[in-house]
């Protein structure tokens, strides 16, 4: 999962993305509301989530959010913002952002109100299954066979994007987008390091991996 995060606030956007980065989430960060909507803008089919502070140099939250709507009418939007009259909340929201948190607040948190909006944005599904493994987002948590698997938590972004594309082959490039953040070097071959230690962890000797090369392409986990 990919987030933008539009922050001017150095340390605010700091703890939160190191947050949100040890948490397994692709995240990059704007420091300015002009510099934020560009991004947003060129990457929007990338990002699953924005979050989005209201007073910001060079464009207010506001009219982000609004040029966001105009595009992508359903893209899941928080407001993180010190202004926290009714009236303000209100305006937020009509506005067009899905939920709306006030400074200051508690990481664990905004954790929460960002897995609740990505599960409603993504459908209901939580636990994906294939085989003997099973993957359950809001435990966090993988399975063999009914016994627990520690992830990284890299492993675990690349095994739910394959879990959730199940039957379809995941390009290089979607897997670079959706797992690693806008500062990745663009070496792919570091998919194939964590694909390996994918298959190490899960793979069961003697069987066919759970997870399909497609040579030059990306990776398949097949239909059951
Ligand atoms: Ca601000």
């Amino acid at each position: 999962m990919r987030i933008l995060l539009i922050e001017d606030e150095i340390a605010i956007a700091g703890f939160i993305s190191e947050g949100l980065a040890e948490e397994g989430f692709a995240v990059d960060v704007a420091h300015n509301g002009k510099e934020g909507l560009a991004m947003a803008l060129d990457h929007l089919e990338e990002y699953d989530l924005l979050l989005l502070d209201w007073m910001l140099p060079g464009m207010s939250g506001i009219e982000i959010c609004r040029n966001i709507r105009k595009q992508r009418p359903a893209f899941p939007i928080i407001f993180l913002t010190a202004r926290d009259t009714v009236d303000d909340v209100v305006f937020g929201l009509e506005t067009g952002a899905n939920d709306y948190l006030r400074k200051p607040f508690a990481f664990e948190e905004l954790l929460a109100r960002i897995r609740v909006l990505l599960r409603s944005s993504a459908g209901e599904q939580t636990v994906f299954r294939h085989k003997d493994l099973e993957l359950d987002i809001a435990r966090h948590q993988v399975l063999k066979s009914g016994a627990p698997i520690e992830l990284t938590q890299k492993e675990f972004a690349l095994l739910e994007l394959l879990l959730r594309n199940k039957g379809k082959v995941c390009r290089r490039s979607r897997i670079i987008e959706k797992v690693w953040d806008i500062h990745f070097d663009h070496d792919t071959a570091v998919i194939d390091v964590y694909i390996n230690a994918l298959r190490k962890k899960l793979d069961t000797a003697g069987q066919v991996s759970f997870v399909q090369t497609i040579r030059g392409v990306g990776y398949r986990v097949n239909d059951d």
